[in-house]
């Protein structure tokens, strides 16, 4: 918690310094063609620093390190217990510096300053705790074998794990995938999205300040199309760990096929369905929840309620409730703690939600609230959170991700007609249902295929349990100890006795 105001926010934010460099061998380094791109704030569209843009050469070294470091065994063979400690020295510092990672979170993706605080920088330090805590309760197996055998079943690191994420939650998804990739002993090359650098570069250093051995952890800036393809493609990379869109992880699958077969594994887009039936247990609830599953975050999140499946019988009396509900997310500046919806992350990204928002008028849906650009005056991209009704799982707005603040309302009568609804799409990564019939929440939540179901809330949820998609919201799985599974490869020794 903090107590700071808006003007202390601001104070800091005109004398903070910014890192902008690679992080390759436990130093920052420019890129190697000395590429730079500018970082704008989407607060108000200041710049706030040249970024290197790495491309080929970059992820050449970087890689070259990495497996040089994990061969060295420095880190890939240190005693669980320690890699243990450094973690949790790691996510100590991280809670350290927590005000400062937040401002640089909010001034590059323009998130509130409370939640890239409370939510953004706490969960990314209880990742890597989590993690490490983990990671020396562990343990191998011994196989079912004859009297004259002993197999052994371990894990074993994978050897160099590059990391792609996106700009969304840009440290959170990181340290979803640094978690369990330092944790079981790998190497990484993290990139994030050039859209959102700046934490990812900061935590390099705290990495190392922890105790981390240098060239464990390498940070690379730069576009998906030039550095990202260069990992991907990359001979000695062994494992690609994707947060991002579904077009981008298909492409990295091509990308292994075409290089080493290295193992992709992949947290892609969402369109979640939140179904309320006529018997939801509390309506106000549920109106409050189907608000906040599309406004949080400016609606720039995977699991982002983006449908909204309500029984007919309700619909007018439950809507008001929902419209109601959102007007309490107003857009503000971010840097001011009671503001709870920021700026989308660019020009772009405002571009692509406000020609859904037309998408869906042309298509003939009924715009209930929002709709608009707001703040314009401030130089930042702020959008109105938004609702359409009359919305058709034929339309666009209904079948593709806006990732924004806009809801689609769709009707039904029958939990058939529900369920055909909500598994009506190519993505799987999370939905809701709202009942008090306990067996037919059950019996609609299995037949969800989904990697996350909510039952009478939306978004639960922390590092206990695994997070992931079905169809094409990706494969694998973050968090828990499921997400272990991306990081290390199975071997089975067998020893004549
Ligand atoms: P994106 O796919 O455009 O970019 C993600 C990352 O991939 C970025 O670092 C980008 O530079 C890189 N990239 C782009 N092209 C590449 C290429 N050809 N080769 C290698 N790397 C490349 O996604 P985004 O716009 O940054 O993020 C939004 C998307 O992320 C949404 O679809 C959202 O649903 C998804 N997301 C999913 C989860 C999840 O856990 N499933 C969580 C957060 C966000």
């Amino acid at each position: 918690m903090t107590t700071l105001t808006r003007a202390d926010w601001e104070q800091r934010a005109s004398s903070l310094e910014i890192e902008g460099r690679a992080f390759i061998d436990g130093q920052y380094t420019d890129a190697a063609a000395s590429a730079v791109f500018d970082c704008l704030s989407p607060v108000d569209g200041r710049l706030l620093a040249s970024v290197a843009s790495c491309g080929e050469a970059d992820a050449n070294r970087a890689v070259a390190n990495a497996r040089q470091v994990f061969e060295a065994g420095s880190w890939s063979r240190l005693a669980p217990a320690k890699r243990k400690a450094t973690l949790l020295r790691f996510a100590g510092l991280i809670r350290q510096h927590a005000e400062e990672l937040a401002l640089l979170e909010t001034l590059d993706m323009g998130k509130p300053i409370s939640d890239a605080l409370n939510i953004d920088v706490a969960a990314s330090a209880n990742a890597i705790a989590w993690c490490g805590e983990a990671i020396d309760k562990l343990y191998d197996e011994v196989a079912a074998t004859p009297h004259d055998q002993l197999g052994l079943v371990t894990r074993e690191p994978v050897g160099v794990v590059a990391a792609i994420v996106p700009w969304n939650f840009p440290l959170m998804m990181a340290c979803w995938k640094l978690g369990p990739a330092l944790a079981t002993g790998n190497s990484v090359v993290l990139k994030p999205s050039e859209k959102s650098p700046l934490t990812a570069i900061r935590v390099a250093q705290l990495a190392v300040e922890a105790g981390l051995p240098k060239g464990v952890l390498n940070v690379l800036p730069g576009y998906g199309h030039s550095v990202g393809k260069a990992l991907a493609l990359h001979m000695d990379v062994d494992t690609v760990v994707f947060t991002g869109s579904t077009k981008v992880a298909r492409q990295l699958m091509v990308y292994a096929g075409e290089s080493n077969m290295k193992r992709v594994w992949l947290e892609a887009g969402g369109k979640s369905p939140n179904i309320v039936f006529a018997d939801a247990p509390d309506l106000q609830a549920a109106a409050e929840a189907a608000a906040s599953a599309i406004a949080f975050n400016q609606g720039e999140v995977c699991t982002a309620g983006s449908r909204l499946l309500v029984e007919r019988s309700i619909k007018a009396r439950f809507l008001p409730m929902v419209v109601e509900a959102l007007k309490q997310w107003k857009p503000g500046n971010p840097l001011d703690p009671n503001t709870n919806v920021g700026a989308l992350v660019d020009t772009q990204q405002m571009n692509t939600v406000l020609s859904y928002i037309e998408a869906g008028h042309q298509e003939g849906a009924t715009l209930l609230v929002g709709g608009k650009r707001t703040l314009e005056d401030t130089g930042g991209t702020y959008v109105e959170p938004t609702i359409f009704d009359g919305v058709s799982n034929a339309m666009r707005i209904a079948k593709e991700e806006i990732f924004g603040p806009v809801l689609s309302v769709l009707e039904f009568d029958t939990a058939e007609q529900a369920i055909a609804i909500a598994n009506d799409t190519p993505y799987g990564l999370a939905a809701a249902v709202w009942s008090s019939d306990i067996s037919k929440a059950h019996l609609t939540a299995k037949a969800l295929r989904a990697g996350s179901v909510w039952v009478n809330q939306y978004d639960g949820g922390d590092m206990t349990a695994p997070f992931g998609g079905f169809k094409q919201s990706g494969n694998g799985r973050d968090k828990s100890l499921h997400a272990f599974d991306k990081y290390t490869e199975l071997k089975a020794t067998w020893i004549k006795l």
